[in-house]
């Protein structure tokens, strides 16, 4: 340790390294409630404050064979950063620069160290009137460069994208170098001979290296915005409404409908028909009485969560509708004009109005909920949370599905936030008895329903130890493409072994998808290295065109278009002679993102977004 000592600060205090063992992955929570385990805590902590400072833990970890762990700020739900006993945490933190923004006309830039806190990132920008949008739940407690390798979401990701879109550029730090990505790829470094590793990087969950230093793009400060609570019946004349808000091109910056359930038991319900607000004052009547009563309290959680069947179908039989929150910000005239649109286009589905209100609610407290589940372990349950996304064609069934699975193991309800053209995320959050086999069956059946219904497993919160064997199955195609890249950048396997993509069968070879137009999604899937005239004519005879035109053949233009926007939703790729089938969704947070990285010629087919032809 004395020639770590040497170069960086490193600490084996006992409080040091049991902060670094467990992540918030629930499952480790409870385990700790339950079991009194505390999880493994690693051997060592480091502090780097300079890319030397990691590299040096690298070379010291490298010398020796010692995994490592890169640690944000530990906020990962799946078990990404929880401790190995035999580690070296290499803790971020102390990477914490922020540079002046250069203003790009339609939006800035700026240089930020990996380790700054989110909520520190947007107060530095907020001075000179500078906002980065992203604004996940854990805006207080995660990082900059956890967000850029964990693909994060925040609560508008309907306008602004999700962090992957905001990522300009990386700077990694290796066991075999130094290297930049995106903006700051100049074709150097170690890997340079796979291209630029970009989209490798987005998603790699610490195990392609160490980012130090993201480039992200920030937006100008909304000089208005527009908020607007709206009640409708059910789900569904719902989801019509959120994509005909996002196939109109609204932009809006958020689009957040409540499961009947998730209205209910949020309160938000309290306003609309009579049995809502019957149903509405009894809950809270009931939660008034059982808060007052600390017995009552955790009979009343304990029961029901071992009776998850009968409790969810009492919550869904006394439904009290759902309650959609929408908003729209920028310049005055944009938002007069598309929130004018926007609730024409939300009553025509059968909205009731509600006013403002609950969206200056709901924009008051956005980052609170996220911390109150905590009292549920204390009373002998766990709560969690699954995030999953699907194409508008497929969202019912993956609604019905994953509702169905959870349902069995614990008490479920769910939101969906983070909307696109071509599709939905849904997030789900349940509560069960406190059981590590309830807890470990519920994810196990979940995440094979999100798959059996061509669901990602995966939206915003990562892959972790959670979910790498569902993640492994959904990008089985591409594992050994990634295994290689590693093995040039960490020849020793120090960063974060095993814990993306491990080994599985990948089956049978799938086939190649059907030629195919999904209008509900606004997607079609086109033979990759069809030449432009062919394809398009064949499009517009259906009536449609491409979203973004492409002069050549589509596996010419890959790259990503906007923060808000796709050009790749899906593929089929012929890899080391094997067919390479990835799932198309709006956006997936189970490792890179496969669906760009592939050399071109690789491609058989890609799904893209498509347009009514016609239309702007
Ligand atoms: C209350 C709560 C609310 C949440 N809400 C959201 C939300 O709204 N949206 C969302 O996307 N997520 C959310 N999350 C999940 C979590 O905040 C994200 O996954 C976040 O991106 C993790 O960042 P972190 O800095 O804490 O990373 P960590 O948890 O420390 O690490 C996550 C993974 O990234 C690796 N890593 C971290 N930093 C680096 C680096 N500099 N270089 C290389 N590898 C690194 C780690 O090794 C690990 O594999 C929430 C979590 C909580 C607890």
């Amino acid at each position: 340790m004395a020639a770590l000592r040497a170069c960086v600060r490193v600490s084996d205090s006992p409080a040091e390294l049991r902060a670094h063992a467990r992540d918030l992955w629930p499952r480790g929570t409870l385990k700790l409630a339950t079991a009194h385990d505390p999880g493994a805590a690693p051997l060592l902590v480091a502090f780097p404050e300079s890319e030397q400072q990691v590299a040096a833990c690298l070379r010291y970890a490298s010398e020796r064979r010692m995994p490592v762990v890169p640690w944000g700020a530990g906020s990962g739900v799946c078990g990404a950063a929880a401790g190995r006993g035999d580690a070296l945490a290499i803790d971020i933190k102390g990477l914490r620069t922020i540079g002046p923004v250069e203003d790009r006309g339609a939006y800035g830039a700026v240089d930020v160290g990996a380790g700054v806190l989110g909520q520190h990132l947007e107060d530095a920008l907020e001075v000179g009137g500078w906002a980065t949008r992203h604004s996940p739940s854990s805006i207080w407690c995660s990082t900059v460069g956890g967000w850029a390798v964990g693909r994060s979401a925040g609560q508008f990701s309907s306008r602004y994208g999700k962090f992957e879109d905001m990522t300009l550029a990386t700077r990694v730090i290796t066991p075999s170098g130094a290297f930049g990505t995106g903006e700051w790829f100049d074709g150097s470094g170690p890997g340079s001979s796979w291209g630029d590793l970009h989209e490798w990087v987005l998603g790699s969950e610490g195990a392609l290296g160490v980012v130090t230093r993201v480039r992200a793009r920030v937006e100008r400060v909304a000089p208005v915005r527009w908020l607007r609570g709206y009640r409708f019946d059910a789900v569904e004349p719902a989801w019509a409404a959120m994509r005909a808000l996002l196939q109109a091109d609204l932009r809006p910056c958020a689009v957040r409908l409540y499961d009947a359930v998730d209205t209910k038991l949020a309160g938000k319900g309290t306003v609309g028909a009579s049995t809502s607000r019957r149903g509405a004052a009894w809950l809270a009547a009931l939660r008034e009485r059982v808060e007052a009563t600390p017995a009552l309290r955790k009979l009343t959680l304990a029961l029901p969560l071992s009776l998850p069947r009968l409790v969810n179908g009492i919550l869904q039989g006394v439904s009290g509708g759902c309650v959609l929150i929408v908003g729209f910000e920028g310049e005055a005239g944009e938002v007069a004009a598309t929130s004018e649109t926007g609730h024409a286009i939300v009553l025509a589905a059968g909205a009731v109005d509600l006013g403002a209100a609950p969206g200056e609610h709901w924009y008051a407290h956005r980052h609170e909920v996220s911390y109150k589940l905590a009292p549920v372990y204390s009373h002998g349950g766990f709560a969690d949370t699954m995030e999953v996304a699907a194409l508008w064609s497929r969202l019912p069934a993956l609604y019905a599905a994953v509702r169905s699975a959870l349902g069995r193991h614990g008490v479920v309800m769910a939101h969906f936030s983070h909307v696109y053209r071509e599709g939905c995320s849904i997030y789900f959050t349940f509560a069960g008895r406190g059981s590590l086999d309830v807890y470990d069956a519920a994810w196990a059946d979940a995440l094979v329903a999100a798959a059996s219904v061509g669901g990602t497993v995966a939206h915003h919160h990562g892959v972790g130890q959670l979910k790498q064997a569902a993640a492994a199955r959904e990008l089985a195609g591409i594992a050994p493409m990634f295994h290689a890249i590693r093995a040039t950048l960490d020849p020793d396997g120090i960063l974060n072994p095993g814990r993306l993509f491990p080994a599985i069968d990948p089956g049978p070879e799938p086939s190649r998808p059907a030629l195919d137009i999904d209008a509900v999604s606004r997607i079609a899937t086109l033979p990759a290295q069809e030449p432009a005239a062919e394809r398009d004519a064949r499009l517009a005879a259906l009536g449609w065109r491409l979203r973004h035109p492409v002069l050549g053949p589509l596996s010419s233009s890959l790259t990503r278009v906007a923060p808000d926007d796709t050009r790749v939703v899906g593929a089929s790729a012929i890899l080391e002679g094997r067919r390479v089938v990835l799932l198309p969704v709006p956006r997936s947070s189970a490792g890179p993102d496969a669906r760009r990285v592939l050399p071109a010629a690789a491609y058989e087919t890609l799904t893209v977004p498509i347009a009514p032809l016609g239309a702007g």
